[in-house]
């Protein structure tokens, strides 16, 4: 370990260099772009950030020239830029990895992914990574009737797989039966024993030979923060005593050959790669016994679960993953043959329903900050006036203390700087006492509150060079007081849902001055009136860090974040919080052909109010109406002008078609 005097020097060599020495590569590091950047995004020399879309091109897009574009296109902020060729890379890298392993192990016979629409439905998504999928064969995969009314006809492909999960009403099933009648590769799982007898009947009725698969309730649980999908409490799948009583009804009914497939799914974002393993071999062996016992099955899909790195890199990380695209399909195929061989059965076709590893890259959120709270501080050449109130020059003779013990170099000052704190909290707290009396003025008020800050704030930057196990945890929460707070144009609960449900880390950093040192420590917060509306964690090597390193906002402005990783989930999930809507969305293409690298194929408006208020049953005609009685009762009343009256009902209207959010003043 460094001792404190080194961490000292090292410190103070930094502060006083100032920006000379800060790099692109140190925000690289510091924002852990290469980490969760996956080779895609990186900062450019000149400070911005870029993406280099293009499977094994160089070809970069810059971001920020993307956003100044779309301003100029009348686009409103917050905007969803999807990088339409880096979702193709994914599918690509996707099918590529277990090329490899198939070939490196000599598996025999191949994989044939399906992408399952609910990670993010949208069509030109979908339609993107069928298109990228086409010559590895890949299919969809979808979880209720509406997903499978959209992606039915989207498989013009012979043999590509349609793999139908989610609870099946008779509608479904039928709608199933008939693609499979018309010759599509339409396979439904069965989820439930019950399901299964439904299946039988309908395809009675409709004079088919079913084909269908099941998903099996493993022993193996899944790990991280979507554990409970799998395993013996999963609300999903059949057990092993169920998988029986079916292999008999099958049998009794003349129906063996129905059963193709096995599936199971263990949850998403699987952190470790043992469970993969473990759950694999155990699907496995299911596989092989039911073989063995004259049920030809084709297919073994080992469902979702391949995760994707949101944090930092490290192992123990809470917001990644410990293996790489090509280790799990590795730990797939290996695990798959090694059971197989030894049991001496034949390879089953492999099916993963990787969703969140295909689409979680492609699209960036792009925030506005609109301002920044900041702790009002004291100017450092500040002295009190002599007839200040005793309490507010105790405090600032307590900043007196602060400096003295900063200077020091002694082992009593730890004990000093903390002393220095809890004298600080008690006058400040005397000081709003005497506030509250009346014998405290608003501006020495205001004094004591400037104090009290410079105070925690000379505490805090001493502490921090001292070697963090030795300080109090107090002194150590002061960090948090300290930060600023950035407001910024977006709703967590429209565009980063599983922040805040499950506390997902996001990456997110500044889009351009990466150049300069970010000298400021800020905490997100969004435009909802609720207190969980803010980022609360943020990506780095330190696991809890909870403010993210930002610019002073004063001649940045626009300053705008990049929220990367967005395409699984966020925004497809978004909740109307506040009334906030679906946020607009450009989606880019690169070409080498144009001036800046890229053209905007296509830009979707966001919400507009009108339509986000359609969804809770308010009507602009029923609005206008009771707008229109209320001004007219004013002007009755000699309240305002007619005139008035009539510019306040068409500045009103004029609402209806703008979108949810701030709109900065250009
Ligand atoms: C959600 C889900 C998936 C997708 O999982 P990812 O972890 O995003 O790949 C796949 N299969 C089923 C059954 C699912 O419910």
């Amino acid at each position: 370990m460094r001792s404190v005097k080194e961490l000292e020097s090292t410190t103070e060599a930094a502060a006083t260099d100032g920006r000379a020495d800060w790099t692109v590569e140190d925000a690289e590091e510091l924002y852990r772009v290469k980490a969760w950047g996956d080779s895609f995004y990186f900062i450019k020399e000149d400070g911005h950030v870029a993406v280099r879309p293009l499977h094994q091109q160089s070809l970069s897009i810059d971001i920020y020239a993307v956003v100044q574009d779309l301003r100029q296109r009348n686009v409103s902020f917050p905007a969803l830029i999807r990088f339409q060729d880096v979702l193709q890379a994914r599918v690509v890298r996707l099918n590529k990895v277990f090329i490899k392993a198939i070939r490196d192990s000599g598996y025999r016979n191949r994989y044939q992914g399906v992408y399952p629409i609910k990670v993010n439905q949208l069509h030109e998504v979908v339609e993107e990574v069928l298109e990228a999928g086409r010559p590895y064969g890949m299919g969809l995969e979808s979880g209720s009737k509406a997903e499978l009314v959209a992606a039915l006809p989207h498989l013009e492909q012979d043999g590509a797989l349609l793999i139908c999960n989610g609870y099946k009403d008779e509608m479904m099933l039928r709608l199933i039966l008939s693609g499979q009648q018309i010759g599509q590769n339409v396979i439904p799982v069965i989820e439930k024993y019950g399901e299964f007898e439904h299946l039988l009947r309908v395809a009675q009725s409709m004079s088919v030979r079913p084909r269908c698969g099941v998903r099996v309730r493993l022993g193996t649980s899944g790990s991280g923060k979507w554990a409970e999908s799998g395993g013996d409490q999963s609300k999903f799948g059949i057990s092993i005593p169920e998988l029986l009583m079916l292999i008999q009804r099958l049998k009794e009914t003349n129906h063996t050959d129905a059963l193709v497939l096995l599936h199971f799914h263990l949850g998403s974002q699987i952190s470790d790669i043992q469970i993969v393993k473990q759950a694999v071999k155990e699907i496995t062996q299911v596989y092989a016994q039911l073989l063995k016992r004259g049920v030809p099955l084709q297919y073994l899909d080992v469902g979702g679960g391949l995760g994707v790195n949101y944090g930092a890199g490290y192992s123990g990380d809470h917001d990644g993953v410990n293996y790489s695209l090509q280790e799990y399909a590795n730990a797939v195929v290996y695990s798959v043959k090694e059971v197989c061989d030894e049991e001496q059965v034949v390879h089953p076709i492999l099916i993963s329903e990787s969703g969140r590893a295909i689409t979680a890259h492609h699209s960036v959120l792009i925030v506005e900050a609109l301002g920044s709270y900041n702790k009002d501080l004291v100017d450092p050449a500040f002295t009190p006036p002599a007839d200040i109130n005793p309490t507010v020059r105790e405090l600032y003779e307590i900043l007196g203390r602060v400096k003295d013990a900063a200077n020091r170099r002694d082992t009593r000052q730890l004990s000093d700087l903390r002393e220095a704190f809890h004298d600080a909290v008690e006058k400040r707290q005397e000081a709003d006492t005497l506030f509250g009396l009346g014998y405290l003025p608003i501006e020495e008020k205001a004094l004591a509150e400037r104090l009290y800050w410079s105070a925690c704030k000379a505490i805090h930057e001493r502490i921090e060079r001292l070697a963090p196990e030795s300080v109090p945890t107090e002194l150590l929460a002061l960090n948090d007081h300290l930060v600023d707070q950035y407001l910024c144009d977006f709703s967590v609960f429209q565009s980063i849902l599983d922040h805040w449900s499950i506390g997902q880390g996001f990456p997110i950093m500044p889009l351009r001055y990466l150049n300069e040192r970010p000298d400021r420590r800020a905490v997100l917060v969004d435009l909802t009136c609720d207190s969980d509306g803010k980022v609360s964690h943020y990506v780095s090597s330190n696991s809890d860090k909870r403010f993210l390193e930002v610019h002073d906002l004063v001649g940045k402005e626009p300053y705008y974040f990049g929220f990367f990783l967005m395409g699984a989930y966020q925004d497809i999930m978004g909740d109307s919080h506040n009334l906030f809507g679906r946020v607009a969305e450009a989606h880019v293409y690169a070409d080498a052909e144009e001036p800046a690298g890229y053209y905007i194929e296509k830009i979707i408006p966001g919400t507009s109010i009108q339509d986000q208020l359609a969804l809770v049953q308010y009507f602009p005609n029923d609005l206008h109406r009771r707008m229109n009685n209320l001004i007219r009762q004013k002007i009755e009343k000699g309240i305002i002008r007619p005139k008035a009256g009539v510019e306040l009902l068409e500045q009103y209207m004029e609402c209806f078609s703008q979108s949810t959010y701030y709109k900065p003043v250009d």
